[in-house]
């Protein structure tokens, strides 16, 4: 529960390249907020979920990783991936995507934000212009395995690809979207759908999306067609609050809304199991950037970010790690309006020097 006989215990798995290297910067910053708000916190290092475990022993993780996760609240996860050593699909699905499934984290959570001293891919947007909030269905929906061909080989081929919709994996999606909505001053949703071309499963979760409404007379609900969605996003940002999609649409939404605000560097992003049967996982949408990796010169905002959406989480949003995250999030303000700044963001700042920098006004 976070106190000093009982401390919130975080895995940490820096994984691969640039991950490794702000994943200090997360832990430094996430520390000093939790102390200054009485959370206690106890970090265990991972040093597999990561290509040095992959060829040291042929796979990404220990066959008993689970085991070794007993007891975690949350996972505070660098970035995954050597491409030069391992394909993607073999780190990827050998270990983040093992935890997105066996701690059914339902929701992918990404905030989208544009701040002040951070140049905006859009012109003429203020910070204030874009603030909002992508619930992505993390675990169903269109990404399935479910399909095949037929006749294959032949002029008569077809290829069937199968999505799979539950009722109790899209209520559960829409009820945390409805509740998230609620708790903020806009109380506005958004549901992507695309009921006009996709002619069962769309119209079939606009159905789920009206029937929970009906418990939200306070929530504006406006359902949107993914293709004028995507276009909203670019051309009128500002009507967004929060944004919730299935798994296909949400995947793109949460890769075009982090970059109309700038760098990659910054974007932050939580897998959540709210129920709490299983650890969370907090990550910064970037990747292990082997390009920059080595040189000290990654951005640690994305992962700090991620941290303070930790906290928040693990308190369940109220009281300290509500303001732990508050106080973060505006250190990060901070930093972005004054510097230090990193190549990404136009400066010349390593790495520590901007964790340093965001400790400080903490
Ligand atoms: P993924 O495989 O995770 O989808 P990727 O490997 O294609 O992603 P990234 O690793 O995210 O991509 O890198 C994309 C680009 O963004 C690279 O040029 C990288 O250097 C840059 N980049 C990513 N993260 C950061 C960061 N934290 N700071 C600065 N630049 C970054
Ligand atoms: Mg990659």
């Amino acid at each position: 529960d976070g106190s000093a006989e009982r401390p919130f215990q975080i895995a940490l798995i820096p994984g691969d390249g640039i991950g490794k290297e702000v994943a200090p910067e997360g832990v430094r910053v996430v520390e000093a907020a939790a102390r200054r708000h009485g959370i206690h916190l106890r970090f265990t290092e991972i040093g597999w979920a990561s290509c040095d475990h992959w060829r040291a022993h042929g796979t990404m993780m220990p066959a008993d990783w689970k085991a070794q996760l007993q007891g975690m609240d949350a996972l505070f996860f660098g970035a995954v991936g050597w491409p030069a050593d391992v394909p993607d699909h073999v780190s990827l699905w050998g270990s983040l995507l093992q935890f997105r499934r066996e701690f059914d984290q339902y929701v992918n959570l990404r905030p989208v934000r544009l701040f002040d001293g951070v140049p905006c891919p859009l012109a003429g947007r203020q910070p204030g212009d874009i603030d909002y909030l992508i619930v992505r269905e993390n675990t169903e929906g269109e990404y399935t395995n479910i399909g095949g061909t037929m006749w294959p080989g032949t002029e008569r081929e077809v290829v069937l690809q199968q999505s799979v919709f539950s009722r109790r994996g899209t209520d559960r999606v829409l009820k945390y979207a409805f509740e998230l909505a609620a708790s903020r001053p806009r109380h506005k949703l958004t549901v992507a759908t695309k009921s006009n071309g996709m002619a069962v499963s769309m119209p079939w979760w606009d159905s789920r999306a009206d029937a929970m409404a009906a418990d939200y007379p306070q929530i504006a609900v406006d359902k949107q067609h993914i293709d004028i969605l995507s276009a909203r996003f670019v051309l009128q940002p500002d009507r967004f609050d929060v944004v919730v999609a299935s798994n296909l649409f949400g995947d793109i939404l949460s890769d075009l809304g982090p970059a109309s605000v700038g760098t990659i560097g910054i974007a932050p992003s939580a897998n959540l199991n709210p129920e709490r049967s299983f650890p969370s996982l907090f990550e910064p949408v970037h990747g292990s950037a082997p390009d920059i990796h080595g040189k000290g010169i990654a951005n640690p905002i994305a992962m700090i970010w991620s941290g303070a959406m930790m906290l928040d989480f693990l308190t369940d949003g109220t009281g300290a790690g509500r303001a732990a995250h508050d106080d973060i999030v505006r250190a990060i303000e901070g930093v972005l309006r004054e510097g230090p700044r990193t190549p990404d963001l136009g400066g010349r700042a390593s790495t520590s020097e901007l964790g340093r920098a965001v400790a400080e006004r903490l």
